[in-house]
């Protein structure tokens, strides 16, 4: 997958992210080889990975325990063959997404907030991905695609915020980012700007100083979103990106989908959870997974959800843990499960 807008540049800090993002993991021999798995793993990803090959940054691969099969970062991104198999209840749009659609790279499902795809490419690619089969060619490909998004969110003065999504909008350049807010920032209604990025977790060196300071640099409040599954992604490049963020003025939320064999244990949550708090990062939302095709063999069920998220109630301060939510094709809000 191409990026959006594919022009990289900018200063010398945003060139070493950029050239890390060059030097990610497409081979599945090399991870095999790099982590001491067995090359049968290698073979069984080539040909399982299908319209998502592996891709793995390498700061991220490096947190990965080497020689287990079944550790709960490998699981996220090597591709197995139960992702070939059709599950009755799992499709490419699970979320009815393509009639949410209502402008170019625009989805608006949920009152005065619209979803902008403002890239079709990420850093990493998760096994699980709810948008795997996504019409990426909605996304904007040029200025004048673009324009006619923020035309559209420019005559509805009901929209308050705006939600950059993807793909990762990380992937774009701080140049690329400070034109779109810059852009955004002349919609007078418009007053909050929420980046959903899997980058802070992945690819840490993505969240430099400048960053921070193009997202403070208006008048449109930033929030930021992260997506992050196990106490093992955070490592201290990853916390002291989130210590960047929330000292320069960006709030942090977080997302973790709930995954079979990642994170259905409640220690496992409970050590997670625990952690982004002590980073001061919010927990948010814990998904249900979307019964996307290829990912069935990561679902857990809706009662076990419940479950865990009653024993995390006993053993956390309530502001640690966060609404386990579904999304329903046409609901007006995410549906709330415990
Ligand atoms: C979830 C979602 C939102 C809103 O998210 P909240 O955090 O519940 O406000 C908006 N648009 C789309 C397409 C979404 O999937
Ligand atoms: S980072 Fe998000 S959008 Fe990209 S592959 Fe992972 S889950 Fe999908």
């Amino acid at each position: 997958m191409a990026s959006c807008t594919p022009t990289h540049g900018g200063t010398n800090r945003s060139v070493d992210w950029q050239s890390l993002l060059d030097q990610s993991i497409r081979s599945p021999a090399e991870l095999c080889r790099r982590l001491d798995l067995d090359p049968s793993l290698g073979v069984e990803a080539e040909s399982a990975g299908g319209n998502l090959p592996l891709l793995v940054p390498a700061p991220y691969a490096a947190r990965i325990r080497r020689g287990d099969p079944n550790d709960p970062l490998l699981r996220q991104v090597l591709p197995r063959t139960e992702e070939t198999l059709a599950t009755p209840g799992f499709d490419a749009d699970p979320l009815g997404e393509t009639t949410a659609r209502c402008g170019p790279g625009l989805l608006r499902k949920y009152r005065g907030r619209i979803l902008m795809v403002t890239a079709d490419a990420c850093a990493v690619h998760c096994r699980f991905c709810f948008r795997r089969h996504f019409p990426y060619s909605d996304c904007p490909q040029n200025a004048v695609q673009r324009a006619s998004a923020l035309e559209h969110i420019a005559a509805d003065r009901s929209l308050h915020e705006v939600i950059l999504s993807g793909g990762d909008p990380l992937m774009l350049t701080d140049a690329e980012l400070a034109r779109l807010l810059a852009q955004l920032t002349e919609i007078p209604h418009v007053r909050r700007v929420r980046l959903h990025s899997r980058m802070p977790v992945v690819l840490p060196q993505r969240v430099t100083s400048a960053l921070v300071e193009l997202l403070r640099a208006g008048r449109i409040t930033p929030i930021m979103v992260i997506h992050v599954n196990h106490a093992a992604e955070i490592d201290r490049s990853v916390a002291d990106g989130f210590a960047r963020l929330i000292d320069g003025g960006v709030p942090v939320l977080s997302q973790t989908v709930l995954l079979h064999g990642v994170n259905d244990r409640a220690d496992v949550l409970v050590e997670l959870f625990g952690r982004l708090v002590d980073l001061r990062v919010v927990p948010y939302y814990l998904h249900q997974l979307d019964p996307v095709a290829g990912a069935a063999h990561f679902q857990v069920p809706i009662e076990t959800g419940k479950s865990l998220v009653a024993a995390l109630r006993a053993r956390l301060p309530g502001y640690a843990v966060p609404r386990y939510v579904r999304e329903t094709p046409g609901g007006d809000h995410k549906e709330v499960l415990a």
